[in-house]
């Protein structure tokens, strides 16, 4: 197989700017198992400013973020509701029922990708002792690249409300909603009580993720954090990659909203792909099976890289694909249909 010269397999596989790598370099580190650094101090107030929240805490992944909230929120034989493809239930090893004995309540999406206020209604168990106790609500905004109503995440607030229970966001594109949307981060969050933000997607920093919210959250999460081995030391080095990213890479995504745009309406020139058009980064492209096979073979051979997850094609835009790539990429999808 060829190099991949055009990566469209993730928005994780950028890699850090010279002006990233310079920051980093500089970055004024300490101890943060001891609260010392300042360059992750700093990242975990910015953030938390930006969303207006209490507190953050900086952690090596998306994945622990998301489970540190579900374990600030449950105990053991607690309960968490997310959609049956949220990445917090079906993408991450089935780590809160392994490592936090939460109990996942899965709910079917709708066909824009909701959950059904209806169905988030009927899964919420009562005090009855033979159920496991229902204690958050988890969203997830991108999702799959399409973004979810504002009203709709505040509808699902009032529930959660009514019933109790804490609601978390797995924002790890958040920044892409918002930009799509033209909406500040804070009026997007408004409605949680914990948000997970990735900086090593479209953001483009190698590492890291930040979960936000309410203080006591954060502190049982802190705790959590150091049982599970996140606590990192002159992790300023890194959390100085997320500095950067927050200065230079949001803006910048509506870039990577454009360049989707244009890719799909190349791909949907073509009656053998049928493409879901992107609200965001994320384009998803279901092929005819008789040639699904060999065009994706034919891809990789001449150095396009995606990825066939999810039962069909996802191209991925971000900071290192240029216009030249959008065009190179479309130029050899031309030359397998002629
Ligand atoms: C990537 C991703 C995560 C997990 O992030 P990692 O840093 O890869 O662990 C969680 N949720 C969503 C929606 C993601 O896309």
């Amino acid at each position: 197989m060829n190099a991949i010269r055009y990566d469209f397999r993730s928005d994780t596989v950028t890699k850090p700017s010279p002006g990233m790598r310079a920051a980093m370099a500089e970055a004024e580190v300490g101890d943060d198992v001891f609260g010392d650094d300042p360059s992750v101090n700093q990242l975990e107030q910015r953030l938390a400013g930006m969303l207006g929240k209490d507190a953050a805490i900086y952690v090596p992944s998306g994945t622990q973020s998301n489970l540190l909230a579900l374990m600030s929120y449950c105990g053991r034989g607690d309960e968490f509701i997310a959609g049956q493809n949220a990445h917090c239930y079906k993408y991450e090893a089935g780590g809160a029922a392994v490592l936090g004995s939460i109990q996942p309540q899965p709910i079917a999406h709708q066909p824009d990708g909701t959950l059904a206020l209806a169905d988030i209604e009927a899964a919420i168990k009562s005090g009855d002792h033979h159920f496991a106790t229902t204690r958050v609500i988890a969203l997830e905004n991108t999702f799959g690249g399409r973004v979810l109503p504002v009203d709709y995440m505040h509808s699902v607030a009032e529930i959660a409300q009514r019933h109790g229970l804490g609601l978390h966001l797995d924002g790890a594109r958040a920044f892409n909603a918002c930009v799509a949307l033209g909406l500040d981060i804070k009026t997007f969050t408004a409605p949680f009580d914990s948000v997970s933000i990735c900086l090593s997607k479209g953001l483009g920093a190698p590492v890291g993720s930040v979960l936000v919210g309410r203080a006591d959250l954060i502190e049982t999460a802190r705790r959590n954090r150091k049982m599970l081995g996140g606590g990192l030391r002159q992790s300023g080095i890194l959390a100085a990659a997320g500095l950067y990213a927050l200065d230079h890479n949001i803006d910048r995504l509506a870039d990577d909203h454009r360049r989707a745009k244009r890719l799909a309406d190349g791909l949907a020139q073509y009656n053998a792909l049928s493409v879901v058009r992107p609200d965001t980064n994320i384009i998803f492209v279901e092929i005819d099976p008789a040639v699904g096979d060999r065009f994706t073979q034919h891809l990789l051979e001449q150095g396009v890289g995606i990825t066939g997850r999810y039962g069909q094609q996802r191209w991925v835009t971000h900071l290192d694909v240029d216009d030249e790539a959008i065009e190179g990429a479309l130029e050899v999808v031309s030359t397998f249909f002629h």
